[in-house]
């Protein structure tokens, strides 16, 4: 099982260098990255009335600036008067591979520091920091104390404080119980670019991780969170405060259905999530970034190797009238056709085509050498959804009685929809999803959802979550099209850097409806359309290609899109800017995808530099101004700089 490393996990983390000390007499530590320019420093000290406070610098320049730790729980509260008694020090560094995001093997190299504290009333907590070259993560590690075994956190002070010039880009928190179903929040916010740090969230909830921030010209930084599991929930910012900045907050009462509490606890000896920073002079490191899956460890080994692949999707463009045996079969043989490895049979097959159609569907499919993917929802008791199959994964009993089911017809892959927010209750499904999926050989795929946070390596049957406002959006609604090449261009830099993103892209309908004739329209150019098969990144992708494309659309497209890759080795940032364009390389194999989207409704040329084409004849992709696609042959120069010209909306690939 290579890709999930499990048994080589288990004996790394090799600490090659440490260090003990009572903490200094000021009350200040600091750590740097292996190359010196990230420094943290912490200060906890009398003075300041024992409150810890962390600042981050790189290349001396203040990315965060003072913001506070610690936090309260029913064992004793960590958020003042605290004496920072310790302070510890070693190296840290990892070899792993990872097949599912970004980059196939990895080298995680970090400094870390420990602070150990006691509290007024004696208790004891700890705060781990890992400083590697442009990333920083922390996390707080609370011993078994006298009889406590397990403690619940009342509320983090954790926060992020930028300085003055900082501006953000960042998706809201949604209410809870709201939107379709009441199936909200899902992480289907439109982010708000550029803005002032003093602009309000849209609903007052703050946001949801990821969330960019531009320090000026000083630099830029990416925060969010990784490694929760069924021990913690998941957590937001809160809004901006001008004393503390962005603040760690818990899920609101309300989602779940107002059942579950917000407060994670946790068993004795534990720990809360890594917090993660990543930063730099540039971009660069925030796309490339692989901190997410650099300190989390996968948490079982596969009982099965699960393939990545392609697919085909009926629900996108046909929609629930698709869900029915002959518009399900059409798919089965598009995805044939194309050489596609998986088909999604989406909502209401329960009821409208029924499990004695679905088996044979399912052996049909096989027969054409297509797995099919088969959606439930989540809930439950959580909202309100009537598509079935509902009440089949809540369950321990049902849901063991369904992947019976499943693995007697020998399903691969479930997808899991509308869950039920942030809560430490919802946290603990998805971690018995994932589970339960792995003892009958199944992957999941979860829609409706939250954020994966490390995920990708934890948990080795899982294959990607929406949290996005993804290709549906586009079919429901004109603004979506409107804003399409927006959007498109600012997830490399947010959302999919920290995880992996089941976006259900590619369109090469002009009209998005079943007919190809009525519907939104679409404002991207095709090759820009294609083009996002390689942004966007996932390891299953449902494409939101039709059967009449093998008609319609043009050939060169539609051969891009047989051959298409959907998992990478190798990921580079060469240039862009959030919401406005992008332009990246991956690796598959020995293969380099380089694509160049443009979000401007007016033309863009760019000259990107690209050593890993150096010399070599390439395959280019382009846009004629009359949109339509066009195929050429380009010799890239020995300097490796090619300059190209981006039409509105519009996009290159070169391969
Ligand atoms: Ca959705």
């Amino acid at each position: 099982m290579r890709h999930t490393g499990y048994l080589a996990a288990l004996m790394l983390g090799a600490v090659v260098q440490t260090a003990s000390a009572a903490a200094p007499a000021n009350g200040s530590a600091s750590i740097s990255g292996p190359d010196g320019r990230v420094r943290l420093t912490l200060t906890c000290a009398k003075s300041n009335g024992g409150v810890p406070t962390y600042t981050v610098t790189y290349d001396g320049k203040t990315i965060i600036a003072p913001s506070q730790l610690g936090f309260t729980s029913n064992i004793g509260d960590f958020e003042k008067g605290l004496s920072f008694t310790n302070v510890s020090t070693d190296k840290v560094s990892e070899h792993y591979t990872l097949s599912h995001i970004k980059k196939s093997e990895i080298d995680f190299n970090a400094n870390k520091m420990v602070c150990d504290f006691t509290a007024a009333d004696g208790a004891k907590m700890s705060i781990e920091f890992l400083v590697a070259d442009n990333d920083v993560a922390f996390r707080y590690c609370i011993p078994k104390q006298n009889d406590r075994g397990s403690i619940r956190i009342m509320d983090e002070k954790t926060s992020f404080a930028f300085p003055e010039a900082t501006t953000t880009f960042l998706t809201p928190q949604s209410d809870a119980m709201i939107g379709w179903k009441r199936t909200k929040p899902s992480y289907e916010e439109e982010y708000v670019l550029d803005a002032p740090m003093t602009a309000k969230s849209q609903y007052g909830h703050g946001y949801t991780f990821p969330a960019l921030f531009r320090i000026g010209e000083d630099g830029w930084a990416l925060v969010s969170e990784t490694g929760v599991d069924s021990k913690y929930c998941g957590s937001r910012l809160g809004d901006y405060s001008a004393a503390s900045g962005y603040k760690v907050e818990f899920p609101m009462a309300e989602e779940n259905n107002g059942n579950g509490t917000p407060e994670p606890a946790f068993a004795l000896p534990g720990n809360t999530p890594w917090r993660t920073i990543t930063l730099g002079a540039t971009l660069k490191p925030i796309v490339e970034t692989t901190i997410t899956w650099d300190v989390v460890k996968p948490l079982y080994e596969p009982s099965a190797e699960y393939k990545p692949g392609r697919g085909t999707w009926s629900w996108i463009l046909w929609q629930d009238n698709s869900i029915n045996y002959n518009d399900i079969k059409t798919y089965i043989d598009f995805a044939a056709e194309m050489g596609y490895e998986y088909t999604l049979i989406d909502n209401w097959w329960d009821n409208n085509i029924g499990r004695a159609k679905m088996e044979e569907l399912i052996r049909y499919a096989k027969s054409r050498g297509v797995e099919p993917v088969i959606w439930y929802s989540s809930s439950g008791y959580w909202n309100d959804i009537e598509q079935g199959p509902i009440n089949r994964m809540d369950s321990p009993i049902a849901r063991r009685a369904e992947m019976d089911w499943l693995k007697r017809n020998d399903v691969k892959g479930i997808k899991v929809d509308f869950w039920g927010g942030d809560k430490q209750e919802t946290m603990r499904l998805y971690e018995q999803i994932f589970t339960d999926a792995d003892d009958h050989g199944i992957s999941v795929v979860v829609h409706g959802c939250t954020l994966p946070r490390g995920w990708e390596r934890m948990y080795p049957n899982y294959f990607g979550s929406e949290a996005v406002l993804a290709s549906e959006n586009l079919v429901f609604n004109q603004h979506f099209c409107d804003e399409e090449a927006v959007n498109a261009t600012t997830h490399p830099f947010i959302r999919n850097a920290v995880g992996c993103m089941e976006f259900g892209p590619v369109f090469l309908n002009k009209r998005l409806n079943k007919g190809n004739d009525g519907g939104t329209v679409r404002k991207t150019t095709d090759v820009f359309e294609v083009a996002t098969a390689i942004l966007f990144q996932n390891p299953v992708q449902m494409f939101a290609l039709a059967p009449n494309n093998l008609q319609d659309a043009p050939a060169i497209m539609m051969d891009f899109m047989k051959e298409v890759p959907t998992t990478w080795d190798e990921t580079l940032f060469i240039d862009g800017y959030p919401g406005k364009y992008v332009v990246l390389a991956r690796r598959h194999g020995t293969q380099w995808y380089v694509m160049a989207l443009n979000a401007d409704k007016k033309e863009r040329k760019i000259e990107a530099e690209l050593p890993m084409l150096a010399g070599k004849s390439v395959t280019l992709y382009n846009d004629k101004k009359d949109r339509t696609p066009v195929m050429s042959t380009l010799k890239v120069p020995a300097s490796g700089k090619v300059k190209l010209t981006l039409q509105p909306e519009g996009a290159a690939i070169l391969k």
